[in-house]
């Protein structure tokens, strides 16, 4: 590994670890090195690390409801995130953000991308299933978005992709509708974010697959998949 990729992810694991001494944590499960052949590739060990400590979290009401947080999944050195709002019943029960229809129509956009879903990587704006799948609340929001922004420092993606009108609200902290925010990137900091349509909503609306592979075609140009 090389040393920039060493610093990248030693600045990771200095952001986590101030994270969880905001949460009150002082003591840490975590030895840093600067050893590189100590490190796994990228920020993968920082990623690791933050997952485990957030499995217990209780900082917000909806960790009442849950069968477990849904952290996400896929590549840890993933250049493509996808973003989307939180676990539904599926996703709370297999600890996977994205099973089922929404899911699989997911994996086919990401597969017409010329990439395996293994490949990228995909969490949610909150980690816990709210009850009867209702939005997030404000508070919940908030209580979460640190461990949303650990994470995207840990996986310094090239491009972000928001599923949804909640999902690219939520992190682009923006009130524009999903028609108006989609189709165009706009920067989280100085990563790049392409707000498209929910996959849940291309299953009711199939005629605005047009426009989400539009997305996806301005998406493989940044990451040169064209
Ligand atoms: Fe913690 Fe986020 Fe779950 Fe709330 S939604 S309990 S902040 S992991």
């Amino acid at each position: 590994m090389s040393g920039e990729a060493v610093a990248t992810v030693v600045r990771a694991v200095q952001q986590y670890m101030h994270y969880m001494q905001q949460l009150g944590v002082t003591e840490l499960p975590l030895q840093v090195s600067t050893d590189a052949s100590a490190w796994s590739p990228r920020s993968q060990v920082a990623l690791q690390q933050l997952e485990d400590s957030v499995r217990n979290c209780t900082r917000c009401a909806l960790h009442r409801g849950r069968t477990q947080v849904v952290f996400g999944t896929g590549d840890p050195s993933a250049d493509l995130v996808f973003v989307g709002e939180a676990p539904g019943e599926a996703e709370d029960r297999q600890g996977e953000p994205f099973v089922g229809p929404s899911g699989q129509l997911l994996t086919r956009i990401i597969e017409a991308m010329g990439l395996r879903r293994e490949q990228v990587y995909i969490l949610n704006i909150v980690k816990c299933r709210p009850p009867k799948n209702r939005d997030p609340h404000p508070d919940e929001l908030a209580a979460c978005r640190p461990i949303l922004q650990a994470q995207l420092e840990c996986l310094q993606p090239r491009v972000v992709c928001t599923l949804g009108k909640f999902a690219s609200q939520a992190l682009l902290q923006s009130d524009e509708s999903i028609s108006r925010l989609r189709g165009r990137f706009h920067a989280l900091g100085e990563i790049p974010v392409m707000p498209t349509y929910h996959p849940a909503y291309l299953l009711r609306n199939p005629h605005e697959k047009r426009l989400v592979w539009q997305d996806m075609q301005a998406i493989q140009k940044v990451l040169n998949l064209r």
